[in-house]
């Protein structure tokens, strides 16, 4: 919770980040790059699942040093681009996420602001890594969407769910029945593999999961 995940995948045209982890953190994102045998300028496209400050935190860095092109849901743009405040968050139910939601999210404290290149639609294709869905996921953030990577029949979820004790919810909504509703999106999707803003990734069956806990 005090971490954030970003994932790379790799393709024949190059490299695509999802997310951009909390401020300070570009190292090891060019870490992970120069692991994978490529250079900074193989990274072209970086697409953001929310506008939220441990999303975005890096990206600026990120954006200078690589030129990579960056997307994001036109409701989180002014955010991201003015680097906060945030919009807030109301805990999740329960008295884990009062306490941590207080702890880790602080919508007043400003990040480097991040230029956005390409807005993104619900339903929308992209002709990136051979098919990146887009699917608006509001509810714990207004522009926040999923990313469902077909070839690799993995989900993307940001923080419409997390996986630190298991499957469960963010820290926080900005509308809890926004949120539920998207949980229930999710959960009528089929992948294999599901990557969260935080926590563990699910490598098998995640679709499964999200039914038995989400689906109708
Ligand atoms: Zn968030
Ligand atoms: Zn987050």
């Amino acid at each position: 919770m005090g971490t954030s995940n970003a994932y790379l995948i790799e393709s024949d045209e190059g490299l695509t980040l999802i997310d951009a982890g909390f401020p300070g953190r570009e190292a090891a994102v060019f870490g992970a790059i120069r692991e994978l045998a490529r250079s900074l300028d193989q990274l072209k496209h970086l697409i953001f699942t929310h506008g939220h400050p441990d999303h975005i935190g890096s990206a600026a860095a990120i954006a200078r040093e690589t030129g990579v092109r960056t997307y994001m849901h036109p409701l989180d743009i002014s955010m991201a681009e003015s680097g906060g405040p945030f919009r807030p968050l109301k805990p999740a139910p329960g008295l884990l996420p009062r306490v941590l939601c207080r702890l880790f999210f602080h919508p007043n404290e400003p990040v480097e602001p991040v230029r956005i290149d390409q807005p993104l639609a619900d339903g929308e294709l992209l002709p990136i890594a051979g098919g990146i869905e887009v699917i608006h996921t509001p509810g714990h953030c207004a522009g926040q969407v999923a990313l469902l990577w077909r070839p690799g029949r993995m989900l993307f979820a940001g923080d419409v769910a997390s996986n630190i004790v298991g499957l469960g919810d963010p820290l926080g909504f900005e509308n809890l029945e926004e949120g539920r509703a998207s949980q229930r999106k999710l959960a009528s999707l089929s992948f294999d593999a599901a990557g969260f803003g935080h926590g563990k990734p699910i490598a098998d069956a995640a679709s499964t999961l999200f039914r038995n806990k989400w689906g109708i």
